[in-house]
């Protein structure tokens, strides 16, 4: 019998799952593929493919100096070059670790292959889908702090016993602050393209379908070692005040004191668990502030952790979901951030043209606020939001856009909808400030869109949301409006529509 491994290019990891069940992993057949069928599902973002294909060919480097038998490959499909390899190594059984996207997974399923393909379950993240399975069953709601506790309980992670440290689960409250005077951002970590990296950059430059965003400068990391550098440049510059501004956006500040690690956890060049440990290690060892260090492991061990567990724990046509019938087409300047005068907008998307990155709060306040209150089909908003960012995955993508940023799902995630109007972005931004519309008024002239969307939005859909307890009291200050003010309001974001068509 011959085993090869097929490696995926978000599986790159010396102890991914099918690397590591074999005693002698440099014996081993090895192939990676890079598909042009794969990346032309949608426009991608062309840093999305450098990172990609940079990672993968460094990785393939790294596996070739471990004395594994690699084969590198550029195909249209994946089917003909795996066949070619898998009679010219004579191998028997095809292990693959098992995807965390469902497509890729069907993908695997329907391959016609000349032998046997093993599915080895997938070991990047730290709870299993059958654990994961286990949680959610018995439970009516899916409460994401119900299964941060149980998570930290399970990993034992700011511990004391059976009591979190600091006698506290979340300490969240300390944070959320909203940036007032000069901030002393640390510096992001980023690294020049090194000979692999510059030879893919010139083949995205000759692609000839359609993609997204700048190519360069491109300065994300494309080996485990570099993902390690910033991992540790994050530990000693950013988690000491990670927590604060944890929700603030400056114009001009892409990265506050964020990790900006999600590129490389999603492709398997750090682990969850690491990321962890050294986060925890910090604050044991250097006594940094807790709710720092809660706030960042809550990120990984909680959030990170449900979202790809719910994705595999909801239907398979969780991705078509639509709870508000939202079916208005998405503005054309989501594609080209010049399009758009209102600033908020503008700063976020001309940032993501620019790196594929925005944090947390630039994509659920900003950019997917305004897809939920200005009714945009949630189907156009996530497809969107998989092509621009450089760390979108389906598993990802799916329930924190639909879930959390939309309430498509009717709140299988979310106890109420991330709706807000121009209030909550001039409180934690400074976006209000450059921008020609004006954030205090709500149907007038210069009205600020996020003021018009947001009220239409309540209105449009108040039966609904009168079944969402945690709605009745902003419920109650639409019924305090006027009619004719909220006439106005409704015609308002009409018209908006109309001239975007
Ligand atoms: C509408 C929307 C779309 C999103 N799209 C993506 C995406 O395509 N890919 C992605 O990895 N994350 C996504 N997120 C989650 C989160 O915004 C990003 O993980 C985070 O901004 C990445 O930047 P960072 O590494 O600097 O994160 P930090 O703020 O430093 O957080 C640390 C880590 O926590 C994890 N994390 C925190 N929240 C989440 C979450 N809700 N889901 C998954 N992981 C989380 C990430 O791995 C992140 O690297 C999305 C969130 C929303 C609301």
């Amino acid at each position: 019998m011959t085993v090869g491994v097929w490696i995926l290019g978000d599986q790159l990891w010396h102890n991914q799952a099918a690397l590591n069940r074999t005693d002698d992993e440099s014996a081993l057949p090895v192939i990676l593929i890079e598909s042009w069928q794969q990346v032309q599902q949608r426009p991608y973002h062309q840093q999305k493919l450098v990172l990609i294909w940079s990672a993968m060919r460094h990785f393939a480097e790294e596996l070739r100096g471990a004395g594994c038998q690699v084969t590198y490959t550029t195909s249209a499909d994946f089917e003909t070059p795996l066949k070619a390899w898998i009679q010219a190594h004579a191998i028997t059984e095809l292990r693959v670790m098992a995807p965390n996207d469902r497509p890729f997974l069907r993908l695997i399923q329907n391959l016609q292959l000349p032998c046997k393909i093993s599915l080895i379950p997938n070991n990047q993240f730290l709870w299993k889908e059958t654990e994961f399975r286990d949680w959610a069953s018995s439970r009516k709601r899916l409460l994401m702090e119900e299964f941060y506790r149980a998570s930290r309980q399970r990993f034992q992670v700011l511990m004391d016993g059976n009591k979190p440290v600091g006698g506290q689960w979340n300490f969240d409250k300390e944070n959320r602050q909203p940036p007032k005077g000069k901030l002393n951002t640390p510096k992001a970590l980023w690294f020049e393209p090194d000979a692999i990296t510059q030879e893919v950059i010139e083949q995205v430059k000759s692609l000839s379908f359609p993609t997204y965003g700048n190519l360069e400068p491109f300065r994300w990391a494309v080996t485990r070692e570099q993902a390690l550098q910033v991992l540790n440049n994050f530990i000693e510059q950013r988690l000491p005040t990670f927590g604060p501004y944890q929700d603030a956006m400056v114009t001009g500040e892409e990265t506050m004191w964020h990790s900006l690690i999600s590129p490389y956890l999603n492709i398997g060049l750090l682990h969850p668990l690491e990321v962890i440990q050294a986060a925890e290690a910090a604050y044991l060892e250097k006594k940094l502030n807790l709710n720092s260090v809660e706030g960042f492991i809550r990120q990984i061990i909680g959030w990170r952790e449900y979202i790809r567990g719910v994705y595999f724990y909801v239907d398979a046509d969780y991705f078509q979901k639509n709870w508000f019938n939202h079916t208005q087409p998405l503005p054309e300047f989501f594609w080209d951030a010049s399009k758009t005068d209102m600033n908020c907008l503008h700063q976020v998307l001309t940032q993501v043209e620019g790196s594929g990155y925005a944090h947390h709060i630039q994509r659920l306040m900003i950019l997917s606020n305004f897809g939920l209150i200005a009714g945009i089909s949630p189907q156009e908003l996530e497809n969107w939001f998989h092509s621009a960012f450089v760390d979108a995955y389906d598993w990802v993508m799916q329930t924190n856009v639909l879930g959390m940023g939309l309430f498509a799902d009717g709140g299988v995630l979310a106890s109420k909808p991330y709706a807000a109007s121009a209030n909550y972005i001039n409180k934690m931004s400074d976006y209000c400030g450059g921008c020609k519309f004006d954030r205090t008024v709500r149907s007038g002239e210069n009205a600020c869109p996020f003021n018009f969307f947001y009220w239409d939005f309540l209105a449009r859909h108040r039966e609904k949301l009168q079944s969402i307890g945690r709605m009745s009291f902003i419920l109650a200050n639409l019924d305090k409006m006027s009619p004719e003010e909220l006439a106005t309001i409704r015609q308002k974001a009409a018209d908006w529509h109309l001239r975007s068509q």
